[in-house]
């Protein structure tokens, strides 16, 4: 059997070696390093592919989310409401900018941010939600976009992890992950659905006048060359970066497909074991497993990633200290046990390895070697 891993990058790379190859080699002999014509295309391949008017390529998600936040002009003291629930970059670039980070609780099926608590954390201070579409499925947005629509906030969505995911309006309206709201930040993190070979990130908006904001932000707040408008920020994909994922978009559908079915396969081997529930699927969106994460019931969660672990199976935890806990975010407004269901999440999660590349003999290795911890 292929070693287990929790992303098998060099599997995927294998079989479209001849193809990154060449890209990368391409750039190299042009020497066009920054802002090379592979920027361009693959900015205009990617709004095609997700229906976007404006996609803005920068450094990584991090910055992207942070751009789009100085693209809305949000000031210090603004109130932004977000989970409680994600990875910590969601709230590092709220804090970074002063702005007054609002956690709120997740739904206990989807780990998605809860709606009704968005609604009880507005306050004349909100400006905007930051909805992050968790282990690759959308949060509820058709009901974040009323709530957004009636309190006049801005909808920003951390799509990192989302990417592809078809979101179905109730009017039957389909639209791509991050291109709901009024602006989206995506990352291209080597282990993300859409990933390069180093770091990446890209910002997604419909809206024109904010899309020549955040090009200025991302380059210096530069408009016209050595003329600075606004304080802004040095964020760039690397040309290399671009052209390899010129190649791997091409592959994305493929890629969700071969989650999507490494995920039924999971689904059927745990259906009927009540220690385990598998990862909820909306009616509304379609999930790209991102990861593949377990919740579990009765057994000792941390117990099951040692013996996973024995048998060369890797597990993880996302995430296992929630945003009000960390130490960097200590605040007198929140304490533990003010957000139940991400508290429990916490405790309780285990992410299987997900990715393109895992076979049958693989997958029912670590599905019996799960099922066998359980019936201990
Ligand atoms: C990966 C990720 C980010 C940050 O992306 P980087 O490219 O690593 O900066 C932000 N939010 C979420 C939800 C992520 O998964």
């Amino acid at each position: 059997m292929k070693e287990i891993r929790m992303v098998d990058l060099k599997g995927q790379y294998e079989k479209i070696k001849p193809e990154i190859d060449a890209a990368i080699q391409e750039v190299i002999d042009s020497t066009a390093f920054i802002n090379g014509p592979a920027v361009r295309t693959f900015q205009n391949e990617l709004e095609k592919y997700l229906g976007v008017k404006h996609v803005i390529p920068c450094a990584n998600g991090t910055d992207a989310l942070q751009v789009a936040m100085m693209g809305l002009n949000l000031q210090p003291g603004d109130e932004v409401i977000t989970t409680s629930f994600t990875f910590i970059a969601t709230a590092e670039v709220i804090a970074l900018l002063k702005l007054t980070p609002v956690l709120v609780d997740v739904q206990p099926d989807t780990f998605n941010i809860d709606p009704s608590a968005i609604r009880k954390a507005i306050t004349s201070k909100t400006k905007a939600i930051v909805p992050v579409h968790l282990f690759g499925q959308c949060a509820d947005m058709e009901e974040i976009l009323k709530i957004a629509a009636e309190y006049n906030l801005y909808v920003i969505e951390d799509t990192c992890q989302a990417i592809g995911s078809d979101y179905m309006f109730s009017d039957g309206t389909i639209k791509k992950a991050g291109t709901m709201g009024d602006v989206a930040g995506m990352s291209f993190f080597p282990s993300k659905n859409l990933g390069c070979y180093g770091d990446g990130g890209a910002i997604f908006t419909n809206n024109d006048e904010l899309s020549k904001r955040m090009l200025s932000v991302v380059n210096h707040g530069m408009t016209v060359r050595y003329y600075h408008d606004h304080i802004g920020v040095n964020s760039r994909l690397d040309s290399i970066q671009a052209a390899i994922l010129r190649v791997k978009l091409k592959h994305l559908d493929d890629y969700i497909k071969a989650r999507r079915a490494a995920a039924d396969y999971y689904d059927k081997a745990f259906a009927g074991i009540p220690k385990l529930k598998t990862p909820f699927r909306t009616p509304y969106s379609m999930h790209v497993f991102h990861q593949y994460t377990l919740l579990t019931t009765g057994i000792n969660r941390d117990e099951l990633q040692q013996f996973l672990s024995s048998k060369n199976i890797p597990a993880m935890i996302y995430y296992p200290v929630p945003m009000h806990i960390q130490k960097a975010y200590q605040d007198p407004r929140y304490k533990e046990g003010d957000f139940p269901v991400t508290e429990h999440l916490s405790k309780s999660v285990i992410s299987l390895p997900m990715h393109t590349e895992l076979d049958e003999e693989q997958l029912k290795y670590i599905t019996s070697a799960v099922i066998e911890f359980v019936n201990k």
